[in-house]
């Protein structure tokens, strides 16, 4: 807001026009600052001049109705993203409810390299900016005709390794003049980054903490998670007692069970003794196959024991069943797939 008004101050007009501008940005969301129809055509020559409304493309959708969608942006450079977006979901917020999830992408790859995922196996291209990652939600919206109540940072990319454009995108996305999402709707998931989670501890936003934690010692972290080197769990823990001393909403742990590496049951008495001290809620994700990758989920047998320990040891814990398997849309396994994108878009427009 006040760098519009700067900007129009600079233009020698009123700063209530930003009030106006951005109403007509997010409120209605026009495409084109020719349809601003409460400004003067100079003015809107101008905006058209200085500034890029739209600049993501959506390319393609998959799924319809009430299942799971996925959406393909395809941004300015050529680049190609995506989100997904997820009717209610019982199994993973413990609640039957009309919630619309949408999960975005924050970065083009990852650079983190975890071992078991989809998104950081072609490397890292680049970070979104605050609008690309806005699009996203202001695109799925439009595509589905319904209002998005939930927004979960679990698609491509590490949105605590590209912080600054990740809080301009949620203050944007939570303002009265923007898209009016409440930052409790919010969550921010991490592989683990320490010094970021500190500092987002700080910022006065009621935004939630999901914690991709995949291993509950060091040993089995490191096998699987590279980041685990920078930041091991006794140093991780810190930052997360910083977090749970600063918030009054539940961390949440996100736990995918892989057989053979972090799926027996003395890995899941660790968890529990980590989870219990700071009440983090644990959802355990049996791991989806990754075409060229070697890991497989256990049985559901094994799945269910693991989380009856949680469960015995007092530890708020549910066991994910997720949805659209079929359109290979699970959050978090978004990946780069350029070739095939190229293949299946319509050039653009
Ligand atoms: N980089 C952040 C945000 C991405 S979240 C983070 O890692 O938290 C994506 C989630 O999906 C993470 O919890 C990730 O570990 C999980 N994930 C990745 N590959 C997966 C797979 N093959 N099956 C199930 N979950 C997976
Ligand atoms: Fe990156 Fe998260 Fe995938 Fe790890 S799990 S490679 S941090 S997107």
């Amino acid at each position: 807001m006040d760098d519009w008004k700067g900007w129009l101050q600079e233009q020698g007009e009123p700063a209530f026009r930003a009030g106006q501008i951005l109403g007509w940005i997010h409120r209605m969301g026009v495409r084109d600052f020719s349809e601003m129809t409460n400004l003067a055509s100079p003015l809107r020559a101008r905006l058209d001049e200085a500034f890029l409304l739209r600049s993501n493309h959506l390319a393609q959708v998959q799924g319809s109705g009430d299942t799971t969608r996925k959406f393909l942006h395809r941004l300015r450079d050529g680049r190609y993203i995506e989100s997904v977006l997820i009717p209610a979901n019982p199994s993973l917020y413990g609640e039957a409810s009309d919630r619309l999830t949408l999960c975005v992408s924050s970065q083009v790859g990852c650079a983190y390299g975890c071992r078991f995922c989809a998104s950081g196996l072609a490397g890292f291209a680049r970070n979104l900016e605050a609008g690309e990652i806005v699009e996203q939600v202001m695109q799925a919206g439009e595509a589905a005709r319904e209002r998005i109540s939930n927004l979960v940072f679990m698609g491509m990319g590490e949105p605590m390794a590209n912080y600054d454009a990740l809080l301009q995108a949620i203050r944007i996305l939570n303002a009265e003049w923007g898209v009016g999402l409440g930052a409790r709707h919010m969550t921010v998931s991490t592989s683990g980054l320490a010094p970021q989670i500190e500092r987002l501890a700080e910022e006065p936003l009621q935004i939630r903490l999901a914690i991709s934690l995949h291993g509950a010692s060091d040993e089995v972290r490191e096998r699987i998670m590279p980041v685990n080197r920078k930041y091991p769990l006794d140093r991780l823990f810190e930052a997360l007692r910083y977090w749970a001393d600063r918030r009054k909403q539940f961390l949440t742990f996100e736990y995918i069970l892989i057989e053979g590496v972090n799926a027996d049951l003395a890995e899941a008495e660790r968890l529990a003794r980590l989870a219990q001290p700071l009440r983090a809620k644990v959802n355990l994700i049996p791991y989806n196959t990754v075409e060229g990758l070697p890991w497989v989920r256990p049985r559901e047998d094994q799945q269910e024991a693991f989380l009856q320990v949680l469960r015995r040891r007092g530890v708020t814990a549910t066991l994910r069943r997720e949805k659209g398997h079929d359109i290979d849309a699970a959050c978090g396994q978004l990946r780069l797939r350029e070739e095939t994108a190229e293949g299946l878009v319509a050039p653009p427009s």
